[in-house]
Formats: C-alpha cells, structure tokens, sequence
C-alpha cells in the first residue's frame, strides 16, 4: 500500500483543473423541425481524435464565452447575461459550421455569407460589429433554451453550458469549418440514440440527454422534458454513460494533482460488476453505495468487486463497499495485487491473464482481464470485445500522466503491456482510472508509447551530454514538468534508466551513476525500440 506517487503533474494541468468551470454555449441545430410527421434531424459532429479533451467523441457545436459577446445586442432577451450567452451560441454556431443565425441573414446570399464568415474567423471584424455592419441582429427567440449542464469535477476542462435548440434555416447549410471537428452530419436523432446504444458512438450526458429526448418526437412538451433532469440545471452528473453499460462513478480520492478523482466503473445490463471502489471519504462510499442500490433497484445484480491493481486511490472504498452490500459480494482481483494487498483487503477470486468475466444481458458483456504490468507488477485492464470499451486503470488515462516508479513499476513492461492494448483488434474507448474516457483509443496509446520513447531518446542525449545520475538528467530533460514534480520525475528518470541498462545501452556503476555504453550508435538512441514505427504527433 505504500506507493505514494503515480502521476507526474504539469503546470498546465494544474493550472485546467483548478479553474472553475468557464461559461459556454452549444447549440443543437435542428432541421425540418416544423414537419412533425417525421424524426427530427439534428447535426452533430464527431470531436478530432487528436484533442486532448474529449477526443473522437460527438458533440454540438458551441464554447467558451468571450469578452466580446456581451457587446452584442440580442433582441427580446430576458437580461444581459443570457444576450451574452445567445451570442457567444450564434457566434460559436457560424464560427464553427458557418450556418447564421441572425434576423436580416436570409437576405444574403451563400457568397455573402462565406465572406461574413471569413471576416470573423480572420479576426478582421468582431461578431457584433459585424452583424451591425450589415444591418443584421440576433433575436432571443430563435435560440430555445433547454438546459444548463455542469461539467463534472473529474474532468480537466470545466463548462457550465447553456444549451439552446435552433431551427437551421432552409437556405443554409452547416459544414465542418472547424479544426476541432474531423466530420460532421445531419441524423435522425432516433438514429442518433440507435448508435449510441449499439456502443458506435461516445457522446457525454448531455449530448446523449439531447439525442434521446429528440427521438421521441417534438412535441408539445419538448423543453420540458429537455428540463425534467436535475442535471439540465447544474446538479452536477454522477452517474456518467459514455457508452450503455459502462457507467463512470467519479469519486474524490486523494489521488495525485492534476486528478482529484479516480474513476469507479460499474459494468453490466443485468449483473454488474464495480471496479475500483477508491474513496476513503464517507461521503464519496455512501454515494458510489446508492448508485449501486439505484442499480438494484432498476433490477440489476451486483456480481463482484474488481480491482485493476492495489493503489490505495483505487481500493480504499472497498471495504465500504462490501460491507453496504452485506459482505456477500466477493472481491477479485490478480494474484500479484492479491499479494500486495495482503493484511489490508481480503481477496476472495483470483483473476488470471485471460480471464473471462461474463455478465448477462440483453445485451451480454464479457470483460476479458489482461494481465497489464509496467504500472504496477499486478495490474489488469478489461477489454470488451463486442462493444470494443477498454477499462485501463491507470495504464491509461483521461488526465494528468501515469508514473511507472520502480521496482514495483517497469518501464520496459509499461511498453510492451501498452503495445498489447493497442494491437486488440477492436477500440472504441479507453475507461482510465482517471479523467474523461478516451474516444481516439489508438491514436492516445500511441502517443503514450511517443511520449516515452521521446523521453528515452532525451535522456540518452543527455547523458551522452555527460549527465549521470537522475537528478542530473531531470534538470536537462523534464524541463517541461513544475520542480515541484521533479522527485516524481526522478523516480520515471530510473524506471527509463532500467530499461536502458535491461536493453544493453547503459551501464550502472556503484555510486548510483550511470554511463552510456561506448558503443552505442545513432540509431540506438533514436529509436530505442519499435523500429521507429511510432512517430510523435
Ligand atoms: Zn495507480
């Protein structure tokens, strides 16, 4: 249990999560509204994989307010604040799909409109002086308020997010001009809700919220049912579905900065089972307890607690747990955290590589345990193969880094457990035991095996620069990382170092220094291993 430090903070990341959440605006776009005989059509688009926040999920148009949208006049709205927040929605809307929202706009022709966009997105003219300039202005009543959602505290970027149902005006047409979208498409939202439960899409509560209110028509009572949630009006969302029958339980566990949470998941249709119950805190145990007593009541069966491995920010809720659930639930977890664990928690299953945990449906799940050491020596993830939904403890995660210190932790068998995952045949999400979940699964797993393969070179460099003991080499390489950081640093630096000595490129002499291998080429301190075919994005 005495494993203090695993994750290495950076200031940028301290610096996102302390914020508080920042003000925006989304809109969902809505075509063919006024034929009600028919499914609605909403537009959505699907989140680049390469972002860091909420990656490959789909999502609406819409962010963050700037100074600029208060000076923007909005016609029969209620006050100031909620001008403000239509024109950042219209303004994010045209920004980002370029489709105008604005009274007057259905004048201008599809050229005029290009070129309106292009002075905004260019920066030549601002949203409000803009709509002026061409005798045009937002009115309240073409924006539909219907709910303001509060990103959770687990997460690394925080909006309080006012959404608003739009009609899309028959002779525009909203297209992807966006960087921070890699598609974009007009749906039915019944599909839309189809898609989400057949597992092919990620979207966050209140996208999927929106989907699914929608697929049941618009009628008369369409807002209201868009606000019948308590979570449409800031009750911050516990119970989080990225994908059906993967329910993320965020729980507050004194876990390392940036994350301030680790990620309970409840897995399953019908039995289900709870992996990593991790809070110390009452309050947090009784939380993660009626979530799992809503569950039961909804007809579902809890199975078995999991654990991916033995880190006291992982565990510490399991005794709660057992004991809320009258101590009949068994305790599984592998061997080596079995071991690890010994005096502290009572294991009752072991769980093998390979393992199958089967759940019943309709639909069935099975969690097959790989067996994942680098992080810890007993570390499992869990893969569906079905739905392709990867939980990976704390191989991978949402937010902030993992940090492999060793002897527990192995940085060569960080890399080759991190190669397996991204080889299984089918990903669709990464389930950390931290942050958001992960929707470019291979695009991130590359860019964690990037990332130390990077590092590695670096410190090869510097040490072929003369440097020789860890603190040397994290002055010259993590220059990129708080001092405050910096121990933890040193504790990866060694893990690095291990696996250069295991793979023959560096030698340790007595006094804890370490020298490179005279006969060590170019190419060995470019390409470590893996044959270059990572690269670095
Ligand atoms: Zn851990």
């Amino acid at each position: 249990m005495n494993t203090p430090n695993h994750q290495v903070s950076t200031p940028r990341n301290l610096a996102a999560n302390d914020a508080v959440p920042r003000d925006a605006a989304a809109v969902i776009l809505l075509r063919h509204a006024e034929d009600r005989s028919t499914n609605p059509q909403i537009f959505w688009a699907r989140r680049s994989e390469r972002l860091a926040f909420l990656g490959g999920f789909y999502a609406f148009p819409g962010g963050q307010r700037e100074a600029s949208d208060a000076e923007t006049s909005v016609a029969h709205a209620e006050d100031a604040d909620t001008a403000a927040m239509i024109a950042c929605a219209a303004r994010e809307l045209f920004e980002e799909l370029g489709v105008l929202i604005a009274r007057g706009a259905e004048t201008l022709t599809k050229g005029q409109i290009a070129s309106l966009h292009d002075d905004l997105v260019s920066g030549r003219m601002l949203f409000a002086a803009l709509l002026k300039h061409f005798g045009l202005h937002l009115d309240a009543r073409d924006f539909r308020f219907v709910g303001r959602w509060v990103t959770p505290p687990f997460s690394p970027r925080r909006f309080d997010t006012l959404f608003f149902l739009v009609e899309c005006p028959r002779k525009q047409e909203p297209r992807v001009l966006s960087p921070e979208f890699e598609s974009g498409e007009w749906i039915e939202a019944a599909e839309a809700y189809a898609r989400w439960q057949q597992s092919e899409v990620l979207g966050v509560p209140p996208v999927i919220h929106a989907v699914r209110t929608l697929a049941s028509g618009l009628t008369d009572d369409l807002v209201e049912r868009f606000l019948s949630v308590a979570q449409a009006h800031r009750e911050p969302v516990r119970r989080i579905e990225f994908l059906p029958g993967f329910i993320c339980f965020p729980v507050r566990a004194p876990t390392k900065p940036p994350a301030t949470h680790t990620n309970c998941y409840l897995v399953g249709h019908r039995d289900f089972v709870i992996i990593d119950p991790a809070s110390p805190y009452e309050d947090e145990q009784s939380a993660l307890a009626s979530c799992v007593d809503d569950l039961r009541t909804e007809g579902r069966g809890p199975r078995e607690i999991i654990l991916t491995h033995h880190h006291p920010d992982h565990v510490a809720g399991v005794e709660a747990l057992k004991k809320h659930l009258g101590g009949s639930v068994p305790i599984a977890a592998h061997r080596l955290t079995a071991e690890a664990l010994r005096g502290v928690i009572t294991i009752d299953r072991l769980i093998e590589d390979g393992d199958s945990i089967e759940l019943e449906g309709p639909p069935p799940l099975a969690l097959r345990a790989l067996l994942t050491p680098g992080h810890t020596r007993g570390h499992l993830c869990f893969y569906e193969e079905g739905t392709g939904a990867l939980i990976t403890g704390d191989m991978v995660v949402g937010l902030g880094s993992v940090l492999i210190d060793p002897l527990e932790g192995n940085m060569r068998d960080y890399l080759r457990s991190l190669e397996r995952l991204r080889a299984l045949p089918k990903l669709t999400a990464l389930f950390g035991g931290h942050g958001p979940a992960v929707g470019g699964a291979r695009a991130k797993i590359d860019e964690y095996i990037a990332h130390r393969l990077e590092r590695e070179a670096n410190i090869l460099g510097a040490m072929c620069d003369g440097a020789t003991t860890p603190v040397e080499i994290v002055a010259r390489v993590y220059t990129d990382v708080h001092p405050k950081a910096h121990a933890m640093a040193e504790r990866a630096v060694l893990a690095h170092l291990e696996k250069l000595e295991a793979d023959g490129l560096i030698r340790c002499g007595t006094e804890g220094n370490y020298t490179v291998r005279s006969s060590i080429s170019d190419d060995e301190i470019g390409l470590p291993q893996n044959g270059g075919r990572v690269s670095t994005k």
